[in-house]
């Protein structure tokens, strides 16, 4: 391999990986993931700032982006580059972007990716973003990416993240969530000024912590959720979208536990950084739906909760599987929690699920 063009030089040691997931078995694919997610919240950043975002609406009448697919094309290209054996399972398809009318996507895309290909055609990005389009291998181990977590947050200029994880035997064993413009105050030893992107980077090994730092460059902190016991003054995120949140179903959640603070909306994996750092305590996710939930919805946001001593199930209180699929075989509904509040949100979800019936 010749030397690495200026680009790729800016993104090798631009995060050097905290001591312990540096020296563990997965520090080769980490090190790649803390380069494609920073480099992904660059390229989402670069095209939700910029006029206007061309967007469309798939078959399930959810919005798609030109950055989903230039994040997906980037992140696909530079997977394959560094890991060819190992597969990428990712949200986005090409397909629709073949038609006639999403011409105006594809030139936005190729456009964006200018920096970080310069030359590239139509044909071999919708090559690089069809790399992302296969099934998990049985077993595994495979990458599983959501390159625009949380679409309808980024479009309405509120939050989204970039989300990788890779997935072996049904474990998720890395887990990395680029959150441009949230930052918790406990990253970087609160300091503001990172020199970089306002924005935090998490990124978790199993066996190896969770780990935060400011996107663009800054001190890795160990992420670790609140102690909070008393269940009543938890501090509680939600989805942010309505269609995603069955409000009848939160109001009765939150009554039984005596919710001194109404829950505070947020869209996309951003939840599970603010839980894993500590600023919040429980994530409820009571889908209004039983729509089949993605593991590319999920899975790093899992594995930075777990590292970070918190606790993920679905709404029975089973771990989220994800050895079946692209579709998590648990029914739809998801609490996170620092661990001491899972027992005690799980039984008001019964109670209330109870009571609706
Ligand atoms: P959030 O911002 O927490 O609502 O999560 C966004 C994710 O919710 C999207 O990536 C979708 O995969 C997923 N989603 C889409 N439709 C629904 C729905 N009707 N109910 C629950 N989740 C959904
Ligand atoms: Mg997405």
């Amino acid at each position: 391999m010749g030397p690495p063009s200026s680009k790729e030089a800016d993104f090798q040691g631009m995060n050097l990986l905290p001591g312990p997931i540096a020296v563990g078995a997965y520090g080769a694919p980490a090190q790649t993931a803390v380069e494609a997610l920073g480099m992904g919240a660059r390229i989402a950043e670069r095209l939700r700032v910029s006029a206007s975002v061309p967007w469309m609406s798939k078959s399930d009448r959810s919005p798609v982006t030109a950055a989903d697919y230039a994040v997906q094309a980037a992140v696909g290209r530079l997977l394959r580059k560094r890991h060819p054996a190992l597969p990428m399972v990712a949200e986005e398809a090409a397909a629709a972007l073949r038609v006639e009318q999403a011409a105006p996507l594809r030139e936005a895309i190729v456009k964006t990716l200018q920096d970080e290909a310069p030359g590239a055609s139509e044909d071999v990005v919708l090559d690089w973003i069809e790399w992302g389009g296969v099934e998990p291998p049985e077993g595994g181990p495979f990458w599983t990416l959501d390159p625009v977590d949380g679409t309808r947050g980024f479009l309405a200029a509120r939050r989204y993240v970039v989300a990788l994880a890779l997935i072996d035997r049904g474990e998720v064993i890395l887990g990395g969530l680029a959150c441009p413009g949230a930052r918790p105050r406990s990253v970087d030893g609160g300091r503001a000024d990172d020199g970089g992107n306002d924005g935090v980077l998490a990124l978790a090994v199993r066996g190896g912590g969770a780990w935060m730092t400011g996107l663009g460059r800054g001190q890795w902190a160990p992420m670790g959720v609140s102690d909070l016991g008393d269940a009543a003054r938890s501090r509680v995120l939600v989805s942010a979208e309505p269609a995603h949140l069955d409000t009848g179903r939160l109001a009765q959640v939150s009554s039984l536990m005596g919710l001194h603070r109404a829950p505070t909306p947020m869209d996309s994996q951003v939840k599970y950084v603010l839980l894993a750092a500590g600023e919040f305590d429980l994530v409820l996710r009571l889908p209004r739906r039983a729509e089949k939930q993605k593991i590319w919805d999920f899975a790093a946001g899992v594995c930075i909760v777990e590292e970070a001593g918190g606790v993920v199930t679905d709404l029975e209180g089973d771990r989220l599987r994800f050895d079946s699929g692209v579709d998590l075989p648990n029914p739809p509904g998801v609490i996170a929690s620092n661990g001491r509040l899972q027992a005690a949100a799980l039984a008001a979800v019964a109670k209330a699920k109870k009571s609706a019936a």
